[in-house]
């Protein structure tokens, strides 16, 4: 594993789950020379310091980014036109920015207009997570073995796309580059719906009379549990995914409600061999994942 910086100077503007974790990562690595990291709250910054994974916090975006050669928003996509307003006057020439976040199209749509044409934007999105939060949550592994997907506009200087490629590789992961509309459209499929249907789960289970909720929990291991942990996700983080991949979202629910409709019609009728043909198919999805190494 490369133990030289490919950095002087990281700055990481969000210390949660995955601004620690990249910290953790790019510091047992030796891959940046100093990692400096920013957050809103005066005890992320604190607490940050305390777990030793950042060199140094500023609670000023701008003196956050100053002197850094790659400065990393992992923050919830929300925030990201104001930060980088905020960032704008640190912001050094040929600085590379990039990001985490989990939509790929509205990083464009809302750092594009606002981020000089002399730094390089190359967003990316590591498929690796937890449902927890904050910057005591965050481990150096996250990545090992995982996918990060980058999506540099067309036209992005190659070396800044390598330097970012390196950097991911070294701390574990398989580096795929797409277009970020390409990028949506898949995550809808794998991520946003799934979470979406998780959360109208464990909703219709808690809207549920209170006698049956509590046999709901109690007779949870028979696959609700692993909806809850899904549903058990950050709010804010959720909120702004959907609210950024709003028409791949609508297009795959359309889809499920079809699908869901044809079966619900298999269920009434009687119809065991559809069913029995459905479970066949995806079961050996299942296979596939594994066989990926993505279980
Ligand atoms: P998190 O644990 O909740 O951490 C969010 C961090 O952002 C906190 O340090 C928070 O600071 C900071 N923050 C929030 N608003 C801010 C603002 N206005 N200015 C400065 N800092 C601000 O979230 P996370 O799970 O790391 O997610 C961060 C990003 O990663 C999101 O864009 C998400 O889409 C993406 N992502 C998440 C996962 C996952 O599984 N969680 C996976 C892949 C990608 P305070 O603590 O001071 O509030």
């Amino acid at each position: 594993m490369a133990d030289t910086p490919l950095f002087e100077r990281l700055t990481l503007l969000g210390l949660g789950l995955i601004g620690s974790s990249v910290a953790r990562a790019v510091k047992r690595h030796g891959l940046a020379g100093e990692i400096v990291g920013h957050a809103r709250s005066e005890a992320t910054r604190a607490r940050s310091m305390e777990l030793g994974f950042v060199d140094r916090v500023e609670p000023d975006p701008a003196e956050a980014v100053r002197g850094a050669d790659l400065v990393m928003i992992c923050t919830p996509l929300g925030t990201y036109a104001s930060l980088a307003q905020a960032m704008l006057p640190g912001l050094r020439e040929g600085a590379i920015v990039s990001d985490v976040g989990s939509v790929k199209s509205c990083v464009l749509r809302d750092l594009q207009p606002i981020l000089p044409p002399t730094v390089h934007l190359v967003p990316g999105h590591p498929i690796a997570g937890t449902e927890h939060s904050g910057p005591d949550a965050g481990f150096a592994e996250l990545f090992e073995g995982r996918f990060c997907i980058l999506t540099p506009p067309d036209g992005t200087d190659a070396a800044a796309v390598d330097r970012l490629v390196a950097l991911w590789q070294a701390i574990g992961s398989t580096v795929e580059v797409m277009s970020a509309e390409h990028h949506d459209r898949v995550l809808a499929v794998t991520s946003h719906l799934p979470h979406l249907i998780a959360y109208t789960i464990v909703g219709t289970a808690t809207d549920l009379e209170e006698h049956l909720k509590s046999e709901v929990i109690r007779f949870s291991a028979s696959g609700f549990r692993d909806f809850t942990r899904i549903a058990a996700s950050d709010p804010v983080m959720w909120r702004d995914i959907f609210l950024n991949n709003k028409e791949a979202v609508l297009e795959v629910i359309q889809r499920f409600n079809e699908d869901l409709t044809a079966l619900q019609r298999a269920i009434r009728w009687g119809e065991g061999d559809k069913l029995e043909q459905l479970f066949t198919r995806t079961r050996a999805i299942r296979r596939g994942v594994i066989d990926a190494r993505q279980a």
